[in-house]
């Protein structure tokens, strides 16, 4: 099975030059981590993280270093995402300050890739798509969601490994 490519694709704020971090030594180093991290993330799943901009069909995350306001969000919106209950493919997100650390950026993107694929907020702090920041993981459980808009119950790991499939040993 073909794996989902996440492209992180990253914005600097506008007419401030290079993208900005302070968690690596330079930028290039902050954006290496954030890859690493976010693939440690989905490490159960078939995906692959790049910062190239791949040719077919992808995810897109827009990883920013300035805040949402000029993106036209209120200033707590930390990253949005398309949301459907089966999914965006092809869809594009966006997380805002990414700066400060290398986790928190991360577990942002995959929260939003998670609404990419169709996940909802559950109502517990058990997985990262607890609208607050939760563990740095997938529930494998029944888990009440926050607005039932697609489900009552949500169980994100095997939502996850059908949306996109298990990594295959390499
Ligand atoms: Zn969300």
């Amino acid at each position: 099975m073909t794996p989902t490519v996440i492209y992180l694709a990253f914005i600097a704020a506008s007419g401030a030059g290079e993208w900005r971090c302070s968690y690596a030594p330079n930028p290039t180093a902050c954006r290496a981590d954030i890859v690493r991290k976010l693939d440690f993330i989905l490490s159960a799943y078939n995906v692959v993280v790049t910062t190239d901009e791949p040719t077919t069909r992808h995810l897109t995350v827009i990883v920013t270093d300035e805040g949402p306001e000029p993106w036209g969000f209120k200033d707590h919106v930390v990253g949005a995402a398309p949301s459907t209950c089966g999914g965006v493919p092809g869809g594009v997100a966006i997380v805002f300050r990414c700066v400060d650390n290398g986790w928190v950026c991360a577990a942002r993107a995959a929260h939003e890739i998670g609404h990419l694929t169709g996940l909802e907020h559950v109502a517990k702090p058990v997985d990262l798509m607890y609208p607050a920041q939760g563990p740095m993981g997938w529930a494998d459980d029944p888990v009440p969601t926050v607005r039932g808009l697609c489900r009552v119950y949500q169980n994100s790991h095997q939502h996850l490994l059908r949306k996109l499939g298990p990594r295959p040993r390499r």
